[in-house]
């Protein structure tokens, strides 16, 4: 198969590429190199099934020529990242929405199917947990630039939707929770990276709010795995599949393992969230996800722990020299 994957050089995209070329298949990775990096697939270049064609997703012309030529499309190219999001609101509003639209679009004229990427933020502030792919969404006003970013990935849910009910586009929706590994940059606010960075250069772990927040966090290999095996499965079409782990952990609990597993002299700082993000800043308390009907589809579980995670990051970390 030849595939597409848009943010094919970012954190999960390229990860997605490695395993979908070690599996025999070929690879065009369009990216525009925002917060996707060319060292991410640097090891790729010269390999006769992968291709890196950078530009973007609402680059109309673009996306026809490099959509007609693939058999399916892995849509993760996206505005991701509280901070970014928070700090760039129009930029992301616009990426998220009219970006999707127009992949959703070359998938209709041309048939192709359609992985869409979206995210556990569609829950906004339900702590019911687990969380099922039917559960309510609880937001807070739009005007607050937190929430631009789930309303935006709800906008392209629906649009997957419409587009698999009326025009018979083979869509798949995945929701993914907090992913974590190798290649994940600590500079657009994800914390893990940022506390593993932070500890080796026995720095102040920063924590905002309590830190009795929690948050569950999966390898990004399990993720991809998990991605190539959905899209391979044409009863997942119109549907939607939480991907995460239950592994669950508060934000003071993940610095005290980082402190632990990489022998830091680091202590812990707390930071407000007006400070951390900005004025009225409204966090999830609680994001844990109900996987049972991935795993009915596919056998989904996590293969990796947290421990585990936690050492793979720190590994890649240390040999980076930086995160
Ligand atoms: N967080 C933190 N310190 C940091 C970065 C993030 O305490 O340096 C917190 C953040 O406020 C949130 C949790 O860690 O409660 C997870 O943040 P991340 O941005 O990784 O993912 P989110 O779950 O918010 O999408």
């Amino acid at each position: 198969m030849h595939y597409l994957i848009t943010g094919g050089a970012g954190f999960i995209g390229s990860h997605l590429a490695d395993r979908l070329i070690a599996e025999g298949h070929r690879v065009t990775a369009l990216d525009n190199l925002s917060t996707g990096k060319h060292d991410n697939i640097k090891h790729l270049e010269g390999n006769p099934n992968f291709e890196l064609v950078v530009g973007t997703i609402l680059d109309e012309y673009l996306v026809d020529k490099v959509a007609e030529r693939c058999d399916a499309i892995f849509h993760l190219a996206a505005a991701v990242g509280v901070e970014l999001i928070v700090n760039h609101p129009l930029e992301s509003l616009t990426t998220n929405i009219k970006g999707s639209e127009i992949i959703l679009e070359m998938a209709y004229r041309y048939h192709k199917k359609v992985l869409i990427t979206s995210t556990s933020e569609i829950y906004g502030k339900n702590t019911q947990g687990p969380l099922k792919e039917d559960q309510d969404r609880i937001l807070g006003s739009p005007l607050k630039s937190r929430w631009s970013y789930s309303t935006a990935k709800a906008v392209d849910e629906m649009l997957a939707y419409v587009y698999w009910k009326e025009k018979n586009v083979p869509t798949v929706i995945v929701r993914l929770f907090n992913t974590v590994g190798p290649r994940q940059s600590s500079a657009y606010g994800m914390v893990l990276p940022r506390f593993v960075k932070q500890a080796l250069e026995n720095k102040d772990l920063t924590i905002y709010g309590s830190g009795k927040q929690s948050r569950c966090f999966l390898h990004v290999k399990d993720v991809v795995g998990a991605l190539t095996r959905i899209v391979d499965n044409s009863a997942a079409c119109g549907q939607v599949f939480n991907i995460g782990s239950q592994e669950e952990i508060t934000i003071e609990g993940l610095a005290r393992r980082v402190i632990e597993i990489t022998g830091s002299r680091s202590k812990v700082v707390y930071i407000p969230y007006n400070e951390a993000y900005e004025e009225g800043f409204e966090d999830m308390e609680r994001r844990v996800p109900d996987i049972s009907k991935i795993n009915e589809l596919i056998g989904f579980s996590p293969t990796v722990d947290l421990d585990g995670i936690i050492k793979d990051v720190v590994a890649y970390t240390r040999d980076k020299g930086a995160a």
